[in-house]
């Protein structure tokens, strides 16, 4: 696995050896003024990657779900999957307003976040999907039609929710990309080797008027969820499993991934710190040789 602590550097001493964060944080992002801000220690100075709104952020409210962009309030989660994607796309650190629109990139999310959908959208062939709405789209069951298409999938906090066997948002993202595509993935994941299945028998749920969950099997026989976790709120957002990252990294290479990897470096430039080896972003690629298993 390719998962390990991580280092993270914050200011501690003015005269303490410069690090990428502290010559970051030296950096003035707001009108031009002769002396540079100096580091403060517990800050960070970096630039939204998702608006490019600059960004005094402290170490507490660096937290994976935290909005902490006052532009437009993305979250360090949201900020790693543009990173990764700018980088995949050649883009480097550049906040994605500033991104060339390019039409011939095809791009495709699963109930992404507005904030970076609607920019997306204006830099590229993007659409937004979602399972419930228009335009709706099930991972599990991608439409033929869609086959081969995209350059792009981003999928952040999704897979986690899909009805089990998960392998089959796996093979559906496959089918999706075209070769040499790219996945963009978050889950919450635990950096141990096996996922957790909280229903591997369910092929549907419903929530009761009084809060129960029932789990309903191919047979039509139901039962009640012990403890359900719901994400968001009560609703269509039931916690199906907890990954573990073995078993994810195992499961997209089965599907036909590639490059399957984990990212647990830091984005200072966007933000992005990670606390530790839980729930980091991956992305994988479709195989440039894929075409002749198009068919998979
Ligand atoms: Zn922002």
């Amino acid at each position: 696995m390719k998962i390990g602590p991580i280092e993270i550097r914050w200011h501690r001493r003015r005269e303490a050896t410069p690090s990428p964060a502290a010559t970051l944080a030296a950096v003035p992002t707001s009108a031009p003024a002769t002396t540079p801000a100096p580091p403060v220690p517990g800050q960070l100075h970096f630039t939204c990657n998702v608006c490019g709104t600059p960004v005094l952020a402290t170490r507490e409210t660096l937290g994976r779900e935290t909005p902490n962009c006052s532009g437009c309030g993305s979250t360090l989660r949201f900020r790693s999957i543009i990173a990764l994607l700018g980088q995949a796309l050649g883009r480097g650190d550049t906040p994605l307003p500033a991104w060339p629109a390019d039409q011939r990139i095809a791009g495709l999310g699963l109930s992404d976040w507005p904030g970076y959908a609607s920019r997306l959208a204006m830099v590229c062939d993007y659409v937004n999907t979602h399972f419930h709405a228009h335009p709706r789209l099930d991972i599990c069951a991608p439409p033929r039609e869609w086959w081969g298409r995209f350059d792009f999938l981003l999928s952040s906090d999704v897979f986690e929710h899909v009805l089990p066997p998960v392998e089959a948002a796996f093979a559906g993202s496959y089918r999706l990309l075209k070769p040499g595509g790219v996945l963009v993935l978050t889950v919450p994941c635990i950096p141990e080797a096996r996922t957790r299945e909280h229903y591997p028998d369910a092929v549907g749920y419903r929530v009761e008027t009084d809060g129960r969950v029932l789990l309903r099997r191919a047979d039509g026989t139901e039962y009640p969820a012990a403890e359900p976790v719901f994400h968001g709120g009560p609703g269509a957002t039931l916690e199906m499993r907890l990954f573990g990252a073995f078993d994810l990294q195992a499961g997209l290479e089965a599907a036909g991934f590639e490059a399957v990897r984990f990212h647990p470096e830091p984005y200072l430039a966007a933000g992005v710190v990670h606390e530790g080896p839980f729930s980091l972003p991956l992305t994988a690629r479709k195989p440039l040789d894929a075409a002749a298993q198009a068919s998979r």
